[in-house]
């Protein structure tokens, strides 16, 4: 937690006229953010059903005792949206801060505490959503209230949207609002969740912005065989055929490519790295060195392996009912997550000869999170975010990230804003305890936290506010 004065240093040294005049008790404010992230959790907007309506609810009465308005928008009267818009002069192109209000369930009997409480010990705030996504929610409804507090002059409206369904039902979220209620959300930058920090003795050694994310198109493999007594071999088992097409598509090596994300990411990472590390991501795309790299990712850090390609990987198989029956049919599922510019049909083809097998057939999922570009490293919003983050966290290196999950920036990326995701700084500890997103005891750090709700407001103070 930084306090006045500590800031008050910070902004003598910060050229940024715009800040000179907007002080922030981060103290007291932290404190308040606190509480609201606490209430936020007690709410079980638990996806599905979701009852997002009662956090929108809730967002909506805080915002109104600062005298801001917000309007609901829902194609579920149960599932609302909330939107909020500080009005600039207009000289510049909107903001728009998202944050979901849905969450993931729970398995409670795992959890030191009822996962909606929002327990508070030893610096912590634990609760399904204290990282995922009620944190943004709270950050961003925080900025707004900071705005109208200080009274900003902006030169561009700065707007909230608290949407719902991001956990696999966008229809009720983002897509109803870029489909039906684009005039109140469009904007020229988004910044919402899928950032994170990376803090290495007790300073933020990392800084994590997402600007870009692998897009889901998983795809059902459908075997077909003759059914029979499991007495008699046959050499059209539909278990047989599903095993063999699985495990032809898990060893697939799919082509490897960098795009301006994951280009810069290596080459900053090769930059801080020790050396035995740093010659991995020097030699990602030399030629000479390129697979034993990829092979040592595999190994040793998946995740890296990931993002340099469109990754197929088997999640469920569903096969047979008893033990001397041959099915007729035998069905997997394939997780694809595919590389942002990927051609989904080529690739689906390419599958296809992969598999090579006429009795199995693939069958896509609906496509629910459109193509899109990845944001740029090098227009003033990224480099706004890259500052702040240096003057904040002065260790830090900034590394652009491609998530291999998905959000419902990909929606509005789709529309042409450029979008990017921040997060709270954790320890290496902390990301391995298992206390993440979607984990169990589900936790964030309340400096880490307050950090991220600071880095925000100057952010969009210095994106946004009048000199
Ligand atoms: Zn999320």
């Amino acid at each position: 937690m930084r306090s006045v004065s500590t800031l008050l240093f910070l902004l003598l040294l910060t050229p940024a006229a715009a800040q000179r005049s907007y002080l922030v008790d981060w103290d007291a404010v932290g404190a308040e953010a606190i509480d609201h992230l606490v209430e936020l959790v007690q709410i079980p907007s638990v996806n599905p059903p979701g009852n997002e309506t009662e956090v929108a609810e809730y967002v909506k009465a805080v915002l109104a005792a600062e005298g801001i308005e917000s309007r609901l928008y829902a194609l579920d009267p149960a599932r609302a949206n909330l939107v909020a818009r500080i009005e600039g002069n207009g000289s510049k192109q909107p903001i728009l801060i998202m944050g979901h209000t849905d969450v993931v369930g729970v398995q409670p009997e795992k959890w030191y505490a009822d996962p909606f409480s929002g327990m508070r010990q030893d610096g912590y705030i634990y609760g399904r959503g204290t990282l995922d996504d009620k944190d943004n929610v709270a950050a961003g409804m925080m900025v707004m209230i900071l705005l109208k507090r200080l009274g900003v002059e902006l030169d561009r409206d700065v707007i909230f949207l608290a949407e719902s369904g991001e956990e696999g039902t966008p229809d009720v979220g983002i897509n109803f609002m870029v489909e039906k209620h684009w005039d109140v959300i469009a904007a020229e930058y988004c910044i919402a969740e899928g950032g994170q920090g990376v803090i290495r003795d007790g300073k933020v050694h990392t800084f994590g912005v997402e600007t870009t994310e692998k897009m889901p198109r998983r795809v059902t493999l459908v075997a077909r065989g003759t059914p029979g007594h499991g007495s008699i071999p046959r050499l059209d088992n539909a278990v047989m055929i599903l095993a063999n097409a699985v495990a032809k598509a898990a060893a697939w090596q799919t082509e490897m490519r960098l795009n301006e994300t994951t280009e810069a990411y290596f080459r900053r990472m090769a930059a801080i790295a020790p050396p035995e590390e740093a010659v991995l991501y020097e030699n990602v795309a030399n030629p000479e060195m390129t697979d034993e790299v990829q092979q040592r990712f595999l190994e040793t850090f998946p995740y890296h392996y990931s993002i340099l390609r469109t990754s197929v990987v088997p999640t469920v198989i569903d096969a047979g009912f008893r033990r001397n029956v041959i099915p007729s049919e035998a069905s997997a599922i394939l997780d694809i997550r595919m590389l942002p510019d990927e051609d989904v049909e080529g690739f689906y083809q390419s599958l296809a000869a992969v598999i090579d097998d006429p009795r199995v057939e693939i069958v896509p999922e609906p496509i629910y999170r459109p193509a899109a570009p990845p944001s740029e490293i090098d227009n003033e919003m990224f480099q706004t975010l890259e500052r702040v983050a240096v003057d904040m966290y002065p260790e830090a290196t900034v590394l652009p990230i491609m998530s291999t999950g998905a959000t419902d920036m990909a929606q509005v990326r789709a529309k042409g804003v450029q979008a990017y995701g921040i997060g709270p700084a954790r320890t290496i500890a902390e990301i391995n305890s298992g206390f993440g997103a979607h984990g169990d005891n589900e936790r964030v750090a309340e400096d880490a936290f307050v950090s991220m709700v600071e880095y925000l407001w100057r952010v969009v103070l210095e994106m946004g506010a009048s000199d």
